[in-house]
């Protein structure tokens, strides 16, 4: 067994309405204004207010900044941090998926730290604790309530920058299953099939230790069981709640074994063309199972045996099989079946794979990837 480190320093509140128990949160951190951090998406619906509310009645204060954005850029991690400055607030909820959290780590870091985000790109650069966060997903999901990890895209460069650092997990998530459940059909499917893959690339990673392997073989266990009924029906509570525990239980597998190809590729992929971070990674998934098989030891069949709807015991199992079954869930959800679908060209791909293999989930990869097989990857999906 190889050396390994883990740890799980995280308040986790979950239950249907666990909402109502974000002023306890917050006077228990002595904090009397929040910062929220959110998008005019959730506004739009409700949500945004539902949570003032519950924090106002409390008898505390909100200030908001919904300018979040799907792949949040430096300018608005920049506007939230000066109107955080401004608002005299002491903590931060961030409400929403990845984009939300990211822009909140990020606002975090620089409000206790100063400087520009760029400065603490790559791996433990923060320099100690940032500001109490609670971080409340509205999908399942990014699992970035459990992870050190905020991604900011760097527009001049189309670069979509990491910025990794234990000090910037939220100190709070709040798992509420009722906020996913008003989430339309497409965001659940491709929300559902990113936590899947993150389970599903942890448990294959050269990091993988026993302890994210049990956090990522629950997260397949619920993930696979209930993807396909959640889609279709996002007011079943029961697949609900299973599909927000298991993109939790998927986050915190990968904030310790790190991800694999399909994140790597599907970055330079959200960077250049704007393609959803969910959806990105699902169109990517079968390509890089294919090309992963020739290092499978073993676990594939594990992961078959977890996602697919075939319950009967698998006879001669073959690592194609997965690569078929990972087809088949797309199909089903209605993910697209290639990149040129989503609106990739292939006049990028040499630029896109470039970026692709410097990206530090390239090492977390199973099978070792070069330049010239990182573009040939890049081809197939296309
Ligand atoms: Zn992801």
């Amino acid at each position: 067994m190889k050396d390994f480190r883990f740890k799980v320093p995280q308040n986790i509140e979950f239950g249907v309405g666990s909402l109502k128990k974000l002023p306890e949160i917050l006077k228990e951190n002595n904090s009397e204004h929040v910062y929220l951090v959110s998008d005019h998406g959730l506004e739009s619906i409700g949500v945004v207010k539902k949570v003032q509310d519950i924090v106002e009645a409390g008898g505390l204060t909100c200030t908001t900044f919904l300018d979040v954005v799907p792949n949040p850029t430096v300018d608005v991690v920049n506007a939230s941090t000066k109107l955080y400055k401004e608002s005299g607030a002491t903590s931060i909820i961030a409400l929403g998926g990845g984009s939300s959290m990211d822009v909140a780590k990020a606002t975090g870091v620089l409000a206790t730290y100063g400087g520009e985000i760029n400065d603490y790109e790559g791996l433990y650069k923060v320099p100690g604790p940032i500001v109490p966060m609670i971080a409340i997903p509205t999908t399942a999901g990014t699992g970035s309530e459990v992870t050190a990890s905020a991604v900011i895209t760097d527009e001049a460069k189309n670069f979509k920058m990491s910025v990794i650092s234990y000090e910037i997990l939220p100190k709070y998530a709040v798992l509420d299953p009722e906020l996913i459940m008003t989430a339309p059909a497409s965001i659940a499917a491709s929300c559902g099939v990113d936590a899947l893959i993150h389970a599903m690339e942890a448990y294959v990673s050269n990091f993988a230790s026993p302890f994210s392997d049990a956090m990522a073989e629950k997260a397949m266990e619920l993930i696979g069981g209930n993807l396909r009924r959640f889609v279709a029906n996002r007011k079943d509570e029961e697949a609900a709640c299973a599909m927000m525990v298991g993109s939790t239980f998927a986050g915190m597998a990968f904030a310790w074994a790190k991800l694999g190809n399909v994140h790597a590729m599907s970055h330079p992929v959200s960077a250049y063309f704007h393609v959803p971070h969910g959806v990105a990674n699902a169109v990517i998934l079968p390509t890089v199972v294919e090309y992963n098989a020739l290092a499978d030891n073993g676990r594939y069949e594990k992961i078959y045996n977890y996602i697919s709807e075939d319950k009967e015991p698998v006879i001669d199992f073959t690592p194609d099989m997965l690569v078929d079954e990972v087809k088949k869930l797309n199909k089903d959800l209605g993910i697209p079946s290639s990149l040129s679908e989503v609106g990739v060209t292939e006049d990028k791909i040499e630029a896109m794979a470039k970026d692709a293999v410097a990206h530090p989930n390239v090492l977390a990869n199973p099978r070792q990837t070069n330049l010239k097989e990182m573009i040939a990857l890049y081809k197939k999906a296309l």
